[in-house]
């Protein structure tokens, strides 16, 4: 399910293989709604997915806004998007973020397991800067505003997988 990549691929392996993944071992980043919105069948690509054991569905709490554009806030809304499955959840066989930190199924000794174009949206967009002090142009907030669009399409691939609707 190869995606066009919005970010430049901007891979350091001098940092990144100096750091160790430390970003890659503890969250795994999360992936926008346009590869799916790109399929014929946006639920059924994000119920393949979550099928595979290798990706979760994870748990924002509340609607991000902005009060200087006069937007508000709803911190009742739970909005739930993709990303990779750490060894912890796929060893649970979990489709649901399981809280805590851990290691993405995709981090291999030599880096990713992913070409560049595939990998989540957070994962592209974290710049590696020298230091370790590494910035995102694409934050869970962000991501958060992506999918709160998309809760329908979550909840069909829910529908599919047997599961429950995620709450209002
Ligand atoms: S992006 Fe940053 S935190 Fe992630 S592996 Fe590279 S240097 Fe480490
Ligand atoms: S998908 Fe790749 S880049 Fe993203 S967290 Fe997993 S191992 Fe790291």
């Amino acid at each position: 399910m190869t995606q066009e990549s919005p970010v430049p691929n901007n891979e350091s392996t001098t940092l990144c293989g100096a750091c160790g993944g430390e970003c890659c071992r503890t969250r795994p980043g999360i992936e926008a709604p346009g590869r799916f919105l790109a399929t014929p069948d946006p639920a059924g690509a994000l119920c393949d997915l979550l099928a595979s054991g290798l990706w979760v569905l994870d748990t924002h709490y509340g609607v991000p806004y902005d009060p200087g554009k006069g937007e508000r806030g709803d911190p009742d809304r739970i909005i739930l998007y993709p990303r990779p499955a750490t060894r912890a959840e796929q060893g649970a066989g979990s489709i649901c973020a399981i809280p805590g930190a851990g290691e993405c199924v995709f981090l291999r000794d030599d880096g990713c397991a992913l070409s560049f174009a595939d990998r989540p949206r957070a994962c592209q967009a974290l710049e590696p800067t020298a230091g370790f002090e590494c910035s995102s142009s694409w934050s869970r907030f962000d991501a958060a505003r992506a999918w709160l669009p998309h809760q329908e399409t979550v909840a069909a691939a829910l529908d599919r997988l047997g599961r429950g609707r995620p709450l209002p």
